[in-house]
């Protein structure tokens, strides 16, 4: 079975649509702030997508577009203004951010409440705690995916590869709290394949085109590819997806599984601050 993210993420997006149609029938429509830095290829085709798909659910989409040679402090201010702003309900800074910025720092200053990616420290806290908080969209995204396909998870053996702020990490918990029981592996795990073919669920993001082999899962395993990796122009994911694909009960295409439901988790974390935000203002 193919875990097609990006169907799911049009039929979920058109669910939100729905939604904001009628919240703008008494509210102002949800508002995204997205601060971008640079010309970076990659990043500048990630904004496009989040733009276009959050215009095409109703959510108001502003881009704040800086020069490489921006400042730290401007970009501060920048999100000052945009947390003091009550017309703003959610607020991302699209990463990496050229080296001279001091990325943990700028994350931090997003206000805690407009923080639509899920990155700010007291987020995380709150979702290591297991208590409802903004969740890290593309942790997120792979869970309301695995649900759309009715995957149940509990008593499942999740591995991950990968132990990032906003991917492993957070999905290994995620993944705890739906009931699996988890390993998590990272670049100085002893014997990667003898854990990930213990896996009935495998979930890898790294960076590395086609780390992962038919010889290193478990016959009918669940693959969930993060990874995105460019060869010889075309976009693959961490796994060897045509290897794989005959060996597995389900998985994602890279492209076309997990980015689309990064996406849409994105626009759902705008959605539920925009949410708190309308109900608090007409309290
Ligand atoms: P990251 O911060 O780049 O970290 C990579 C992780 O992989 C680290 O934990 C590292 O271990 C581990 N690692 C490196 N080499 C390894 C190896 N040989 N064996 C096992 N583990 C290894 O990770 P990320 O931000 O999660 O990104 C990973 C990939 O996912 C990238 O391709 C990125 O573009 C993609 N991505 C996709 C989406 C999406 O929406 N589809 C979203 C985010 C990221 P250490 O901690 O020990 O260094």
């Amino acid at each position: 079975m193919i875990l097609n993210g990006k169907e799911t993420a049009i039929k979920l997006n058109h669910e939100l649509q729905l939604k904001i149609q009628q919240d703008i029938q008494q509210f102002r429509p949800p508002h995204l702030a997205i601060i971008l830095v640079g010309s970076h290829p990659a990043s500048l085709s990630y904004i496009k997508g989040k733009l276009k798909a959050a215009e095409s659910v109703g959510i108001k989409a502003t881009l704040h577009h800086f020069g490489d040679d921006v400042s730290t402090l401007m970009i501060y201010d920048k999100i000052q203004e945009l947390n003091q702003d009550e017309q703003v309900d959610g607020m991302i800074l699209q990463l990496p951010l050229p080296k001279h910025l001091d990325e943990a720092y700028l994350t931090q200053a997003i206000d805690v409440t407009k923080d639509a990616d899920g990155f700010h420290v007291l987020n995380q806290g709150l979702l290591y705690q297991g208590k409802s908080s903004v969740k890290p969209a593309t942790p997120y995204g792979m869970t309301l995916l695995l649900n759309a396909y009715n995957i149940d998870v509990l008593g499942k053996h999740a591995v991950i590869v990968g132990r990032s702020n906003i991917v492993g990490f957070p999905i290994a918990r995620l993944l705890m709290d739906l009931g699996a029981t988890i390993t998590v592996c990272h670049s100085k795990t002893k014997d990667l394949s003898y854990h990930t073919k213990q896996a009935d669920i495998l979930v890898v993001s790294v960076g590395k085109p086609h780390l992962i082999d038919k010889n290193m899962i478990k016959k009918d395993a669940i693959i969930l590819d993060v990874g995105i990796n460019k060869v010889d122009g075309k976009l693959v994911g961490d796994v060897n997806f045509n290897d794989v694909v005959d060996h597995v009960s389900a998985i994602t295409p890279v492209p076309g599984g997990v980015g689309p439901m990064t996406i849409h988790a994105l626009l759902l974390n705008t959605y539920h601050l925009y949410e708190k935000h309308v109900k608090i203002k007409t309290k």
